[in-house]
């Protein structure tokens, strides 16, 4: 099979011919029809996370169809592969349903082969199965910027004004559940990236402005998905006292110093790790109720550096997604 491997931090992945993977007890053969492109994966090319295997089959957006019936999964079944794709199941974070913080993980696409390839393996526990309907590249961002995004949400409470910092992926999605719960949506992008926040106020935005500009009211809560740190206090001066914001990445770079006056007022700050199966059970409830439309930009396998290079320059609007079978 095709698989786009990680040979060296910092290089681009190289185009590998590989044996198809075998599935161990407990796992399930897949064949990849999507793969988002998650800005987890650059941090993992570019080395802001540490290595954990190499090379590495990068990749944890993953739709896809059972590709030999096993784990009660009928050959065809269609079903999606979170990051989250392994758990102890015994320390106790995972006895206390909070697996997302379990000691022992597994991540797909990190510490185990992901889905930039036409085949994956993945632990049937941890698999997800889609609902019908909607197609598969649009169904892939679900699968971490939806997820991580919808945990995030819940971790910022229930705010009536919700900021947005770093309209990627994520926040593209959850600005569209936001909506259906009638709470307004602040946007806020890269200075200057008009195209971006065009793109907000057509989701449903109220607001939408540069990380330099002020809404003209005070948030409830702010969720960051942008990886830089010195949006922590300027997040802290846009929320009300008693306000909340939520870290929504992986990595962050350092957060610089702040007065304590900005955290003054309970404020808080919050971070997010991972998901539970209950998100992902939750989530994919949540959209039965209500139409999420992804918007995606489609590569091919082989382009799989390119849409690393176009998320890593911000030029995408929505998520990017890899589809094997492109023609
Ligand atoms: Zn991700
Ligand atoms: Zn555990």
């Amino acid at each position: 099979m095709r698989a786009m491997r990680l040979h060296r931090v910092g290089s681009p992945l190289v185009p590998d011919d590989m044996p198809v993977p075998v599935p161990q007890p407990g796992e399930l053969l897949i064949e990849v029809t999507a793969c988002g492109v998650c800005r987890t994966d650059l941090h993992i090319v570019d080395g802001d996370l540490p290595a954990h295997r190499l090379p590495l089959v990068p990749g944890h957006e993953i739709v896809g169809i059972v590709a030999a019936a096993a784990e009660g999964f009928a050959l065809g079944t269609r079903v999606g592969v979170p990051w989250l794709g392994g758990t102890c199941g015994e320390c106790s974070y995972c006895r206390a349903g909070q697996e997302n913080l379990c000691d022992r993980p597994q991540f797909t696409g990190y510490d185990r082969d992901g889905g930039y390839a036409e085949f994956c393996v993945a632990r049937a526990a941890n698999c997800i199965r889609l609902p019908p309907g909607g197609d598969d590249a649009h169904l892939a961002p679900l699968l971490c910027a939806g997820l991580i995004g919808f945990r995030s949400y819940r971790r910022a409470g229930a705010p009536r004004r919700l900021g947005l910092i770093g309209f990627g992926a994520a926040a593209h999605i959850i600005t569209q559940v936001a909506r259906a719960d009638g709470v307004s949506v602040y946007a806020f992008t890269r200075p200057g990236d008009a195209s971006g926040q065009a793109f907000a106020r057509g989701l449903g935005a109220i607001w939408a402005g540069g990380t330099n500009e002020r809404p003209p009211e005070e948030l409830d809560a702010i969720i960051i998905f942008a990886p830089a740190g010195e949006l922590v206090p300027r997040a802290l001066q846009l929320v009300r006292k008693g306000g909340r914001v939520v870290c929504a990445g992986i990595h962050m770079s350092d957060i610089p110093a702040f007065a304590y006056a900005d955290l003054w007022g309970e404020r808080e700050i919050a971070s997010v790790a991972n998901l539970t199966t209950a998100d992902a059970t939750g989530f994919f409830a949540r959209l039965k109720s209500m139409h999420v439309e992804t918007t995606v930009t489609t590569y091919r396998l082989d382009a799989a550096n390119q849409a690393l290079a176009d998320l890593r320059a911000g030029s995408i609007n929505g998520a990017a997604v890899l589809v094997p079978r492109l023609p």
